[in-house]
C-alpha cells in the first residue's frame, strides 16, 4: 500500500482525510483472502448467512448519522439524500437477508430418475463503484452477492472511499468472517483492472461510465467472466398536454438536479407537448428558482456542489446552447453550479445527445405522441424516464414504446430496492435489485440422479 490519496470536501475544497491506496500486491493478497473465505462462507447454513446479513444491516443502521456525515463531507450530498442512502444500504441488506433461505432450485420431471437444479455461488465477486452514489451502488452489488454465498472485493471510486471503508469495518463488527467482505480503496487502473484480470474473481459488477464499462466487458471476455454493467443515461421526462402540468413542473427540478445532476437516471431531456410548452416553462422557472443550492449539511438543502473541479469543468462545456433561465448557487470555495435550463437549437446539440452529469437540463417541444416517442428513443442510452399524462391508454402505449429499463408514470422515481433496475442499449447489461438479482450472482447447476 505505497501511495496515499487526499480526500477533498467538494463544498469547501479542504482535505477531509488522507487514505492509503491498495497497490497490486495488496489487491492480490486480498483477492486470495476472499477466495479462501469463500470455501467456508458458501457452506454457512442458509439461516445463519441470513442472520449475518441482518446483523450487518443493524450495525449499519446504528451508525446512520456517522455514515451520513461522512457522505456529506466526502461527496457533498445533501443531508436528506445522505440519510436516505444509509437507509437504502440497510434496506437492501435486509431485503436480501431473506434470500439465502429462498434460493430455490427446480425439480424437473425426467425419465429414469430425478432431476434437480441448484443455484451455486460463483466465488469471489468484484464490485466497482462510481463516486455519484457511493453507498447505495455498493450495496446493490455486495448484498445480493453475499446472500447468494459469494465473497466480495469492493473498490470504491477514488473520490469517494470513506463510507465504503466504514462499511467494511461494520461488516467485521457484525461478525461476518474475515475475508468475506473486503473494501479496497485504490485506482481503477490498478485495483479495478485487477478484478477483471485476476482468475479468482469470477464476476465483475461495474457501475460508471459507458467508456470504462465497454473496456471492462472486453477485458472480462478473456476469461468469459460474468459481468453486470450499469452505465450512462440520457433519460427523458415526457410531458403531455393533458397532464397535471403544475405538478409535472414542480417535480421536474428534482428529477434532474438531485445530487447536482450526477445521477445516471437524471432526466436531462424534458419533452413538452407544444400546446402546454409555455405553461410548463412558467411553472418550471418558479420551481427551479426555488431549488435550494447550499451547504449540503443543512436540512433545507436541495442540492450541494459537484464532486470535483474536473467534473465542474466538464459540465461547463455543455453551456453553448441558449439558456432559458437558471437557479442560483453559492460562490466562493467549492464546486458550485447553479441549476441551468437550456433550450437547444436542435437535437444534434451536445447537451441533447450526451450524458452531462451535472445540473443542466435541455427542454424541447414535440407535436404528437409519435414524435415524442421518436425523440426520446433517439439516443444510444436507455436507462430511465418519466411520462406525465392523465390518459391511461397513452401511459401504457408510451411506456411500452420507450426503449429504457425503468419508467415512471406521473412520478419521477427511478429506483426501488424490491424492483429490477438496469438499462437498455448502451446503458448497461443485466439487472440489479429486485427478486431476480440473485440470478446474476449464481450459476445454475443441473443434477440428474438415476433410479438404478
Ligand atoms: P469511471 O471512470 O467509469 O469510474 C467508475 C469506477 O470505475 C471508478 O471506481 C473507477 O475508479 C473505476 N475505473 C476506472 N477505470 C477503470 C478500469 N480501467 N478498470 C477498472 N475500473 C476502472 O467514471 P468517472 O471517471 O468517475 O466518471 C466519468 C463519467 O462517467 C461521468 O462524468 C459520468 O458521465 C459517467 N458516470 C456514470 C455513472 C453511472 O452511474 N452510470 C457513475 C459515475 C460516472 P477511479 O475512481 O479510480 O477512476
Ligand atoms: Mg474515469
Amino acid at each position: 500500500m505505497s501511495t496515499t490519496y487526499d480526500v477533498i470536501n467538494p463544498a469547501t475544497e479542504k482535505i477531509v482525510t488522507t487514505i492509503e491506496h491498495y497497490d497490486l500486491a495488496a489487491t492480490d493478497a486480498t483477492i486470495a483472502k476472499a477466495a479462501k473465505a469463500f470455501e467456508s462462507w458458501r457452506n454457512v447454513a442458509p439461516a445463519d448467512r441470513a442472520a449475518h446479513l441482518r446483523r450487518f444491516a443493524a450495525v449499519v443502521a446504528s451508525h446512520k448519522e456517522e455514515l451520513a456525515a461522512l457522505e456529506i463531507a466526502n461527496s457533498g450530498h445533501t443531508r436528506g439524500n445522505a440519510l436516505w442512502e444509509v437507509d437504502n444500504v440497510v434496506n437492501v441488506l435486509t431485503y436480501y437477508s431473506a434470500a439465502p433461505e429462498r434460493l430455490f432450485g427446480k425439480q424437473i420431471p425426467v425419465a429414469g430418475g430425478v432431476d434437480i437444479t441448484f443455484k451455486e455461488p460463483l466465488g469471489v465477486v468484484g464490485v466497482i463503484v462510481p463516486w455519484n452514489f457511493p453507498m447505495p451502488i455498493a450495496g446493490w452489488g455486495f448484498a445480493p452477492a453475499l446472500a447468494a454465498g459469494n465473497t466480495v472485493v469492493l473498490k470504491p471510486a477514488e473520490y469517494t472511499p470513506l463510507t465504503a471503508i466504514k462499511l467494511g469495518e461494520y461488516a467485521l463488527e457484525a461478525g461476518l468472517p474475515d475475508g468475506v467482505f473486503n473494501v479496497l480503496p485504490g485506482k481503477g487502473s490498478i485495483v479495478g483492472n485487477r478484478f477483471v484480470t485476476h482468475p479468482a474473481v469470477r464476476k465483475v459488477v461495474f457501475t460508471g461510465s459507458t467508456e470504462v464499462g465497454k473496456a471492462i466487458m472486453a477485458g472480462c471476455a478473456d476469461q468469459v467472466k460474468r459481468v453486470t454493467l450499469e452505465l450512462g443515461g440520457k433519460s427523458s421526462n415526457i410531458i403531455f398536454a393533458d397532464a397535471d402540468i403544475a405538478k409535472a413542473a414542480a417535480s421536474a427540478p428534482g428529477s434532474v438536479f438531485d445530487n447536482a445532476g450526477q445521477d445516471c437516471c437524471a432526466r436531462t431531456r424534458i419533452l413538452v407537448e407544444r400546446s402546454a410548452f409555455d405553461t410548463f416553462m412558467e411553472h418550471f422557472e418558479v420551481a427551479v428558482k426555488k431549488f435550494r443550492v447550499e451547504d449540503p449539511s443543512l436540512a433545507s438543502a436541495d442540492m450541494g456542489p459537484l464532486i470535483s473541479r474536473k467534473q465542474f469543468d466538464a459540465v461547463q462545456t455543455f453551456l453553448d446552447e441558449p439558456i432559458a433561465f437558471t437557479g442560483s448557487a453559492p460562490s466562493g470555495p467549492g464546486y458550485w453550479m447553479a441549476p441551468t435550463v437550456l433550450m437547444p437549437k436542435n437535437t444534434q446539440a451536445r447537451s441533447w445527445r450526451e450524458e452531462v452529469f451535472g445540473p443542466v437540463v435541455s427542454v424541447m417541444a414535440f407535436d404528437d405522441e409519435a414524435q415524442g416517442i421518436a425523440m426520446a428513443n433517439d439516443s444510444e442510452y436507455g436507462l430511465s424516464g418519466s411520462i406525465w399524462t392523465r390518459d391511461v391508454g397513452r401511459a401504457l402505449r408510451v411506456s411500452r414504446a420507450i426503449e429504457t429499463g425503468n419508467l415512471s408514470v406521473n412520478s419521477n422515481s427511478s429506483v426501488r430496492y424490491s424492483t429490477p433496475f438496469g438499462g437498455f442499449k448502451q446503458s448497461g447489461l443485466g439487472r440489479e435489485l429486485g427478486p431476480d438479482a440473485l440470478d446474476s450472482f449464481t450459476e445454475v447447476k443441473n443434477v440428474f440422479i438415476s433410479n438404478d
